[in-house]
């Protein structure tokens, strides 16, 4: 049984997590850096422990401090989010070796799908479809590599193994680009993520972004919890996700799922992960693994009536899952929308003082944030804000709520994307479902 549980993050995650440890009767402690003092959890937690200053780097990153501050408060294990040291194999290890229980899969299955070449591989070995692409990294062969993109077929795409945040690809559309885009990738590679692995994949020339969620316990019990459909983006960036994803009939949810579940017990999985795809003509193509909660969990929660924090800490206490694959069924549908402080325009970060909040309501409706009226959000981290959630009976009545709830929200003193959100849910190519992942962008260049 946990006790006291540490909650390695800040903003609307900590909150979500605290409220899950809570419904526990989990003890929580917070962590906060100097700008955060008055984030909503740390008022709510049990214990509050400020672990430096504003840069994420000397705080929320901060191995070092964060393992003091769970000795210090006698913390029974350390929840990290997502973002920050959530898939930090070092992080997990120390955690671990310094007592405590890591929420989430061991540091050996995080360095194994944190490295893309690895997670491709392990999941080829399950049955789980990749993108047709190189087995394993590009060396310096030019030869070898002009004909493995001719096998292939151009346009293919030149991605860094240990790549993340929708960096280090590069698209290579014909022969002659081919060597020195490779090098120029492998440079930057290993600049930005000190590795200079990288690997080739066909490039899928419009596909949407399709997800499901596993959950897997330490006595070997896999369970999926269907999919989202995570096609809204701007630079990569998820903007808009919905569950389940529009024309995904139930029998290819359970293929895809059976196959997840497959490679879950392959890695010796444990806790909450996601399975990344894109979807091209009605194929999946694996792309990652996240090995934590993701952002957009909620979505998955209001179709299934799973809580999927509340299962993270459970798996993490040692029990077996609750649910068998037969008692999760997806009811009606939910939409997300993520809420930043940013010009809805220029997207530009638009920090500062919330001096007027007013939050959405009524059935369906469901508002994971941590502002409130007066809160200054800071310029130092993401521009999240907030996440708006809503469900309903259908993909239209969730539609409808969403353009209410949307209606509602009030925040003045800087700007939200919200009339961005208005623009995406008044849409009719939105409307339908089935958008690619290029779709956003296209309708903000019209
Ligand atoms: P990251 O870890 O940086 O998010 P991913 O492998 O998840 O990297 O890819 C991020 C995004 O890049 C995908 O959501 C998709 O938009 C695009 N992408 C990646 N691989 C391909 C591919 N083979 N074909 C087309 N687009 C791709």
């Amino acid at each position: 049984m946990l006790k006291k549980v540490l909650i390695a993050n800040r903003g609307e995650i900590a909150l979500r997590i605290m409220r899950g440890c809570r419904d526990m009767g989990i003890r929580t402690v917070a962590v906060y850096s100097t700008v955060d003092r008055d984030l909503k959890h740390v008022r709510l937690a049990d214990e509050a422990v400020c672990i430096g200053p504003a840069p994420s780097a000397e705080s929320y990153l901060n191995i070092p401090a964060l393992i003091a501050a769970a000795e210090i408060t006698d913390t029974d294990a350390i929840h990290p989010g997502y973002g920050f040291l959530a898939e930090n194999a070092d992080f997990a290890e120390r955690v671990e070796s310094s007592g405590f229980k890591f929420i989430g899969p061991s540091a050996k299955v995080i360095r194994l799908m944190g490295d893309k070449v690895s997670a491709i591989r392990e999941m080829r070995a399950a049955g789980v479809p990749c993108v047709p692409g190189s087995d394993g990294p590009l060396d310096d062969n030019h030869q070898r590599n002009l004909s493995l993109a001719r096998d292939i077929g151009y346009p293919v795409i030149i991605k860094a193994a240990g790549g993340g945040g929708g960096r280090g690809m590069r698209v290579v559309e014909n022969e002659s680009e081919l060597n020195e885009s490779i090098a120029m990738t492998r440079g930057e590679a290993q600049a930005a993520f000190g590795n200079p692995v990288v690997y080739m994949e066909k490039f899928l020339g419009a596909p949407r972004h399709i997800e499901f969620q596993v959950l897997m316990d330490e006595h070997g019990n896999a369970i999926h919890l269907g999919e989202r459909d995570c096609s809204m983006q701007r630079r990569h960036q998820k903007v808009v996700e919905e569950a389940p994803a529009p024309g995904i009939t139930p029998e290819v949810r359970t293929e895809i799922g059976k196959r997840c579940i497959e490679a879950c017990k392959r890695i010796g999985y444990r806790g909450a992960g996601t399975f990344e795809f894109l979807y091209q003509n009605g194929e999946f193509y694996f792309i990652e693994m996240n090995t934590r909660v993701q952002v957009e969990h909620p979505v998955t929660e209001m179709v299934t009536g799973i809580d999927i924090i509340k299962e993270q800490l459970l798996i993490a206490e040692g029990r077996e899952l609750r649910h068998q694959q037969s008692d999760i069924s997806i009811n009606g549908h939910a939409f997300e929308c993520r809420i930043n402080a940013e010009d809805p325009e220029t997207f530009m970060p638009s920090p500062g003082p919330i001096n007027q909040y007013h939050a959405p309501g009524g059935l369906g409706v469901r508002v994971d944030t941590h502002i409130y009226n007066g809160y200054i959000v800071p310029p130092n981290y993401d521009s999240m804000i907030a996440k708006l959630v809503v469900s309903g009976n259908s993909r239209e009545s969730a539609i409808a709520r969403m353009r209410g709830a949307l209606s509602e929200v009030f925040v003045d003193g800087i700007k939200t994307n919200i009339p961005l959100h208005e623009r995406i849910f008044r849409d009719s190519a939105f409307n339908s479902g089935g958008t690619d992942i290029h779709y956003l962008e296209q309708m903000l260049d019209s």
